[in-house]
């Protein structure tokens, strides 16, 4: 459907407020097109054309809320289309119209006729998907301004409200919510912010963290700051006030691969608070358009659901620094990001900390940095580290290492990061495997031989460190300069 409909996303922009003038007026969504007067023949072109565009619209709107997963929605507006174009089909045409119009009146006719199959089909697959009947299908629906899309935001807000927060109690907690934020997210009128809600509680919202605190080895510096920042205080709230009012932004940095994400993901595991894990591409998606209005929710959401982290992976490609040359979009993104980070940083009852990750810390725009006040660096693994890290990797695979011969891949493992060495004991791994030929379909699983160190000493050969030297130096500078460890 998509494909089929890659012309309607190209030509539509999400305009609400259009959609809000066009169907809002009346019930019948018809009554833009026509001025509500007699169709004349010579008018049937015309016509046609008005439920053309208003069947595109909702087609396009279905699409994106599919995009969404928004699946209730998707059937909603599927509906809507299916409708206007039913009503394209019945309207009549008599034959006392000049032959241009009667050519524009077939391939109308053609197109709408094309689409009408594949939204059926759509209808069909979705309605399987989320239990609805197709007799609701073929129900009249009322326009999506009217009793539809009410009901459905609706919905959602009182479902917002039940899941509302183990700490928070809502957006109108605080004086500063009802002064600073005029428009809290429950109270939308355009249906606009009950989508970034749901996107943000859908997509953003990381409910399935998998990584636990123990399995990140050592960044010791690195998981005391995070545990008094964020899994202390969102425990114990009382105890953490005041001077011991934790800090509200925190940068993780770091050359590549040494555990950062990880880090970030095991805070979400371990912590009791909301995470959300945001990334440059849900904050530029084709899909919404105006980020900054993404970003304005998020953190609202946010307040609502604290205590929250606020868990900005590759920060650098959303935040880097601002150049003449940046577009108006990436400005006004980090223009709301500024006013929504002071916004939460100003009032004391708020727990929402923001956690960025990057690689290149160096870019990252001043005004940015400056509010990401712990900067913790997370340095390639030292000897101690790599030698957990070998331990850790190496305890579910038969071995003949001894300690000695662990001693010596980790003091030739200098330089390598964490994910290298990941990497080198996947290798390892393989070696065995590979001296088996044609056996290795017969063989039992535990008359593989265990791993020696020549499998190591052989890989190392092939994984070498990814980072160069000179990368790891300019790190190690920006650190000092500006680091907090
Ligand atoms: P990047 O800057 O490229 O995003 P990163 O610092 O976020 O890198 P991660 O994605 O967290 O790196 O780590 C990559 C992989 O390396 C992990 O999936 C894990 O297998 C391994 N790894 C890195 N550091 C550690 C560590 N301290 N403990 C255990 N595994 C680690
Ligand atoms: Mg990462």
């Amino acid at each position: 459907l998509n494909s089929v409909f890659t012309e309607v996303d190209n030509n539509h922009r999400y305009e609400q407020s259009k959609h809000d003038r066009t169907v809002s007026t009346s019930s019948n969504p018809m009554s833009g097109v026509d001025g509500g007067g007699p169709v004349t023949n010579e008018r049937v072109a015309y016509k046609l054309k008005g439920y053309f565009d208003l069947a595109k619209e909702e087609i396009a709107k279905g699409v994106r809320s599919e995009e969404w997963g928004l699946h209730e929605d998707a059937l909603l507006h599927y509906r809507n289309a299916q409708r206007i174009m039913n009503e394209a089909s019945s309207t009549p045409c008599t034959s006392y119209i000049s032959s241009s119009e009667k050519e524009k009146v077939r391939l109308y006719r053609e197109k709408i006729l094309k689409w009408q199959s594949q939204v059926s089909g759509r209808l069909q697959t979705l309605s399987k998907r989320t239990g609805v009947g197709m007799s609701e299908n073929k129900r009249a629906v009322p326009s999506p301004s009217s009793a539809s899309v009410s009901t459905a935001s609706n919905r959602r807000i009182s479902s917002q409200r039940t899941s509302l927060p183990r700490g928070g109690t809502g957006m109108a907690r605080s004086p500063r919510n009802a002064t600073t934020n005029p428009k809290p997210v429950k109270e939308s009128a355009s249906g606009y912010d009950d989508k970034l809600v749901e996107m943000i509680n859908t997509t953003i919202v990381d409910r399935s963290p998998s990584v636990k605190w123990d399995d990140v080895a050592g960044l010791d510096g690195a998981k005391q700051a995070l545990m008094e920042m964020v899994i202390l205080p969102a425990k114990r709230r009382d105890l953490f006030t005041g001077l011991r009012r934790p800090a509200r932004g925190l940068l993780l940095f770091g050359p590549p691969g040494n555990g950062k994400t990880m880090l970030a993901k095991a805070v979400a595991s371990e912590s009791q608070a909301t995470f959300f894990n945001v990334s440059a591409s849900s904050l530029t998606s084709k899909w919404v358009g105006e980020a900054e209005k993404l970003v304005k929710t998020l953190f609202q959401v946010a307040i609502s659901r604290q205590p929250s982290v606020i868990f900005m992976d590759e920060i650098d490609s959303i935040m880097s620094t601002r150049s003449i040359s940046e577009n108006e979009a990436s400005r006004r993104l980090k223009s709301e990001f500024l006013i929504q980070f002071d916004g939460v940083t100003s009032n004391p009852d708020d727990l929402v900390i923001v956690i960025g990750a990057t690689n290149k810390p160096q870019e990252l725009d001043d005004a940015v940095l400056r509010r990401l006040v712990k900067r913790i660096y997370v340095p390639l693994p030292d000897t101690n580290v790599r030698k957990l890290l070998f331990k850790t990797k190496l305890k579910c695979q038969p071995h003949s290492l001894s300690s000695g011969d662990i001693d010596k891949i980790v003091r030739e493992t200098e330089g390598y990061s964490g994910s290298d060495l990941q990497a080198l004991c996947e290798e390892a791994a393989m070696m065995p495997i590979r001296e088996l030929g044609a056996n290795i379909l017969t063989i039992q699983a535990n008359k593989v031989r265990p791993l020696k160190y020549d499998d190591f000493r052989k890989s190392m050969a092939v994984i070498r460190p990814s980072l160069s030297k000179s990368k790891w130096e300019e790190l190690e500078r920006w650190n000092s300069e500006f680091g907090s460890n």
